[in-house]
């Protein structure tokens, strides 16, 4: 299938909008079709500077480039196909072209209103408590009054005409049936007096044009389409399927708002979120796949995706769902890719850990404890910053390790893991020595390890001893050891 995203530049990649796009994708991936990307800047008061680049990032980012349409070529917007171009204020002319057609036919009309009129008589239809739509005076002209008129060249919009007394049908990919009663349906504005286009207009001649088989977009336009329907019968073409995915909420029910939480992708993507775990959550807002399985890679997502298990009810935007996700990402990277993406970072705070041989063993310590990349730095200093000595923290009641009995711990550490050899300092051999001398010198493993941990960190918590001086080496922990003894004796 072709699917496409079609978002319009007036700001940050919408949260919804990347959920949007990410099922388009899926089912042009699944049904190895294409996924195309268009530009719907027609509204160009609302256009902002840099938006397309921006959205274009935000989807590379997660992983969702386009196949064809507008895309990032080198660091600049291009657009690639036949089918182009794919960004709507280049395309007026056929805009207007089909608009003349429709009007030719009968299908459409000039009208002349002014705003003033417009809005006095939306209020009198507010007054009367009726729903606000065109009462059609432009529909009634005499011929020969709208000849003049645009002969003239009076300003006007071009509206299209719905007969009332129909009933639309169709079948969402998602709601089912869905019906609306002609006599509801606003005759809607197709191209302004500007000559730009309206959405309703554009995007049915370019999907039309792109050969778009399956639009997938937000529940907002769900009661336009008898309109978008209507365009596409009134010009002769068979219309693509349509699938309406429900709206994002906040906690509360209430739709998706700044005000209570972050809507621009962007902002997760700055905060540390991992892609896959952002995608993974926008899947199972309004997705689930009828199976216990919660985690899912883009390419999982393509086996198990299926707009027949997309709900009509909105979907509740739960951060701490995403939190938990992205702990359950963060773990799932394979060791080597989280050193390297940790490495990066790393390297910012403590530009040595650029040329660090072990790094990878440092972050095989921390994998299963960040839930972010960015905590690494924090928990990774005590390997390129030497900890200052605490005797508060080197002695600990709970682990029955008193200030008496620290010079005594310290010889016993410095004792045994001098004798160990650089060959045979691994978890292994240092749990094997240390725990025999433990016992020998009647110190329970908690009053022998405690100490050690804590002066080779300078942490409360962190990971285990032998990890720690494993990944420090030999000369390091001694170092550190020693240091802390000097301490002692001051
Ligand atoms: N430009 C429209 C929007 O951003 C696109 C809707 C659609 O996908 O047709 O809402």
């Amino acid at each position: 299938m072709r699917t496409r995203f079609a978002p319009s530049p007036t700001g940050f990649l919408h949260v919804g909008g990347l959920r949007t796009a990410l099922f388009a994708y899926l089912i042009a991936r699944q049904t190895k079709g294409r996924f195309l990307l268009r530009i719907e800047d027609t509204d160009q008061g609302r256009s902002v500077e840099g938006a397309v680049e921006h959205m274009l990032r935000t989807l590379h980012w997660a992983g969702l480039d386009p196949d064809e349409g507008v895309m990032m070529r080198k660091g600049i917007i291009a657009q690639e196909g036949t089918k182009g171009p794919y960004i709507q204020s280049e395309r007026l002319e056929l805009y207007r072209k089909y608009a003349e057609q429709l009007l030719n036919d009968g299908h459409a009309y000039p009208c002349f209103c002014t705003p003033e009129r417009l809005t006095q008589m939306r209020e009198g239809q507010m007054a009367r408590k009726q729903a606000p739509m065109y009462d059609r005076h432009c529909a009634h002209l005499p011929k020969k009054e709208v000849e003049e008129q645009l002969a003239r060249g009076d300003a006007h919009v071009i509206r299209l005409l719905v007969p009332h007394e129909r009933v639309f049908t169709y079948t969402d990919e998602i709601r089912g049936e869905v019906a609306f009663q002609g006599h509801t349906i606003d005759d809607q504005v197709l191209l302004k007096s500007d000559g730009f286009p309206t959405y309703h207009l554009a995007h049915v001649v370019d999907d039309h044009l792109m050969e778009i088989d399956l639009v997938i977009r937000g529940e907002e336009w769900l009661s336009s389409t008898p309109k978008h329907l209507l365009l596409f019968e009134r010009l002769g073409w068979t219309p693509p399927k349509y699938a309406h995915v429900p709206l994002l909420l906040n906690a509360d029910r209430t739709k998706l708002s700044k005000r209570q939480q972050d809507t621009a992708a962007e902002e997760y993507m700055t905060k540390g979120y991992l892609p896959e775990a952002l995608i993974n959550f926008l899947a199972l807002l309004g997705w689930n796949p009828g199976t216990e399985q919660e985690l899912f890679s883009l390419k999982e997502l393509t086996e198990a995706f299926s707009l027949e298990r997309v709900q009509k009810a909105g979907a509740i935007f739960d951060l701490a769902k995403l939190d938990w996700l992205q702990g359950q990402w963060i773990r799932r990277l394979p060791l080597a890719e989280f050193a390297d993406r940790l490495q990066e970072l790393t390297a910012e705070r403590f530009p040595e850990a650029a040329h660090d041989a072990h790094f990878k063993d440092k972050a095989a310590l921390i994998h299963e404890r960040v839930t972010f990349l960015k905590e690494g730095p924090d928990m990774l200093t005590f390997f390129y910053v030497d900890p200052k000595v605490d005797l508060d923290l080197l002695a600990n009641g709970k682990q029955r390790v008193t200030r008496e009995l620290l010079p005594k711990i310290f010889k016993v550490l410095v004792e045994t893991l001098e004798k160990i050899s650089e060959d045979e300092w691994t978890v292994d051999s240092l749990k094997e020595k240390l725990l025999a001398r433990a016992k020998v010198e009647e110190l329970t493993q908690g009053q022998l390890l405690w100490p050690l941990r804590a002066a080779l960190t300078g942490l409360p918590y962190s990971p285990g001893a032998f990890e720690v001086a494993v990944a420090l080496g030999k000369e390091t922990t001694l170092l550190r050891l020693e240091v802390a003894r000097t301490s002692l004796q001051k």
